[in-house]
């Protein structure tokens, strides 16, 4: 069967989906998929909203039947391929191929933690003990133990940590757990699938080629497609970075308590260490200062920064010492004993002087803070990587592109021999929706911005009836629009950090008037199709932020190689995050919306022009009384 009869008018799909359209690009997509597996090659597809890529890559590589690894942005996207997408074509062409979902370690429960918490009984609250018995009762009935089929304990409860393992202090082999070990399975199955599903995190996470079961994955793939691969070079950044969390040593403390009152009570150094430890850790976290900040790590380092480090060396080194004596008492000492080892080592390199072009930094959080090598360049590492075996390659999202060009992506990820694929989306942008850049309003960055940003919007909530993103590009601004906005609209604030994202879009969907007030997670990913969101609003040009460690040091090795860092680099990565953002609008052939973009830069800077013709082709004005128009004419 050839990709007409599939695509085509009266093919398969029309036959076989209820109100499936037929469209050229994405038959164009599968045609140029068919072609790259044909022939082991690389390739870029930008596939603009409605093009139903997500059917033209999975439709060729089901017909391949080669092994097959398709990566998602987000665990929300790995389920819906894997239990919306995927099963109606296992359905339609009675493929016989396996598919199996993986996610990463942190997503199945660890019936070894389960145990050891349910004997020690440590936790004090009543309700973590409650849910840890409803966990209990949950694992002896879970065939696939994903901790997401559990709908009665929240996502993002407390409990999940400790029941759950990570690639430090899980057991392995020496499990007594490990033959009904739920990770165990579901890496078993994915080697024997033709298809497995993960996400790019699982994919490129640390260590995980080894740690997380793609050292025997990943080498048997003939094709591996990234889906939503605009947050790959972030990712892989990631990846190649070296990294160590002052909550790993933390836990490194948590577990040697755990094991040394149940195997080695006697030896009352341990616990003294590992408390010492915690207090060093916590005393470091507050020398970095209350804000919650990325920097450069300091050089010259100041005298506090030097004192700390060297009291966490000395009693890292104490309780290796005394865990190495301890090793011998249990399972659970040993592991203690080989990660306090890895940890020192890794706290010796990161607190040490940087290699040449790496960028050396921390971050803080409200209770911990993280130490950081990253890569200046990921594009080399990456060109290595896409190297170390022939297969097909397939990086595919609706935003790769910017003024028509792919270069910004395949700069950073060195794919140079890739082949290009830029579809434009099938919606009718001039019917659907209009692009609003209201007049006289101040630069974001003047004082009073956001008081005239307010009576700019306030019309356009009450014109939609709500039914609105307003996207932010800080916290800060978001927040304080939250503010500025309980006294002056009537119809349902929902803002980020209230509730998990989830079931904020959710009850943004139920309620049908309301207002979703949301920072970067918002921008990507959201699908809400139909009346519910009518509006998107963005507050200014999402620039990243010039003082964050890593941009500066890209921008300062840009100037340093004579290129200009804000065409280069900073100007197009905005513009595919405004892309971003402005696809949540028109999701669906019938949406109609209005996007207003409260920037005054877009239509009155040298770079305005960059943006605007990247978005989608729709109407534009700088006059509320069109917005008027173009919202109370007719539907289409
Ligand atoms: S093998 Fe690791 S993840 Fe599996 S039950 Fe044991 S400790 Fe937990």
């Amino acid at each position: 069967m050839n990709l007409t009869e599939i695509f085509g008018q009266n093919g398969l799909l029309s036959q076989a989906i209820f109100e499936f359209t037929p469209r050229e690009s994405q038959q164009k997509m599968a045609e140029a998929i068919e072609k790259a597996i044909e022939f082991h090659s690389e390739l870029i597809v930008e596939a603009g909203t409605g093009t139903g890529k997500t059917f033209g890559y999975l439709i060729p590589i089901f017909l391949s039947q080669k092994k097959t690894i398709i990566s998602t942005g987000t665990k929300n996207l790995q389920d819906q391929l894997f239990f919306t997408d995927i099963p109606v074509i296992k359905k339609i062409f009675s493929f016989p191929l396996k598919v199996v979902l993986l996610k990463g370690r942190a997503n199945y429960l660890c019936k070894q933690r389960v145990e050891r918490n349910k004997q020690e009984g440590l936790f004090v609250s009543r309700h973590l003990v409650s849910e840890l018995y409803t966990i209990d009762a949950w694992a002896k009935t879970t065939e696939t133990g994903d901790i997401s089929e559990l709908s009665t304990v929240a996502e993002d409860s407390a409990i999940w940590p400790s029941v759950t393992s990570t690639s430090d202090n899980c057991l392995g082999q020496e499990c007594p757990f490990y033959q009904g070990c739920f990770i165990v399975k579901a890496r078993t199955e994915a080697l024997t699938a033709d298809i497995v599903v993960v996400n790019h995190h699982l994919f490129f996470a640390d260590r995980a080629l080894q740690e997380e079961g793609f050292g025997e994955l990943l080498p048997g793939a003939e094709v591996v497609v990234f889906d939503e691969a605009h947050q790959l070079p972030d990712i892989a950044s990631q990846f190649f970075s070296t990294q160590l969390t002052s909550r790993q040593l933390m836990e490194l403390t948590h577990d040697t308590l755990a094991e040394s009152a149940e195997s080695a009570n006697d030896m009352r150094e341990l616990p003294e260490k590992a408390h010492q430890l915690q207090t060093i850790l916590h005393d470091m976290r507050l020398m970095m200062g209350p804000e919650l900040r990325r920097l450069p790590w300091p050089d010259p380092l100041p005298h506090l920064f030097k004192t700390h480090i060297q009291s966490v060396k000395d009693i890292l080194q104490s309780l290796e010492e005394i865990l190495k004596i301890a090793a011998v008492r249990s399972k659970g000492l040993e592991n203690c004993w080989r990660r306090s080892l890895e940890l020192m080592t890794r706290f010796h390199l990161l607190t040490g002087n940087a290699p040449p072009n790496i960028i050396h930094w921390y971050e803080t959080y409200p209770q911990s803070f993280t130490l950081q090598f990253t890569p200046m360049i990921v594009a080399d590492s990456f060109r290595a990587y896409l190297e170390e075996k022939k297969r097909t390659w397939i990086f595919t999202s609706a935003t790769l592109a910017v003024k028509n060009s792919f270069q910004l992506f395949i700069d950073s990820l060195g794919l140079q021999k890739a082949l290009q694929l830029q579809l434009s989306s099938p919606f009718n942008y001039q019917q659907q929706a209009i692009l609003y850049v209201p007049r006289h309003l101040p630069d974001p960055r003047k004082a009073d911005y956001m008081d005239h940003w307010l009576e700019a919007v306030i019309p356009v909530l009450e014109l939609t009836e709500g039914r609105t993103f307003l996207l932010f590009t800080s916290y800060r601004a978001m927040e304080y629009a939250h503010e500025l906005l309980k006294d002056r609209v009537s119809f349902p604030l929902l803002l980020q950090g209230t509730l998990p994202k989830k079931e904020l879009i959710a009850q943004f969907k139920a309620l049908k008037n309301a207002v979703l007030l949301g920072t970067n997670s918002f921008w990507y990913g959201v699908d809400v199709r139909g009346d519910a969101l009518s509006c998107v609003i963005i507050d200014k040009l999402p620039f990243a932020a010039p003082d964050d460690p890593i941009l500066k040091a890209r921008i300062n090795l840009l100037r340093k190689q004579g290129s200009d860092p804000f065409y280069s680099y900073q100007l197009p990565n905005a513009v595919l995050i405004l892309k971003q953002g402005a696809g949540r609008l028109i999701r669906d052939i019938k949406d109609r919306g209005i996007l207003m973009i409260c920037d005054p830069r877009l239509v009155g800077s040298h770079y305005g022009e960059a943006f605007l013709q990247s978005l989608p082709p729709m109407r534009r004005t700088r006059e509320m009384t069109k917005v008027n128009e173009f919202w109370t004419q007719p539907s289409l």
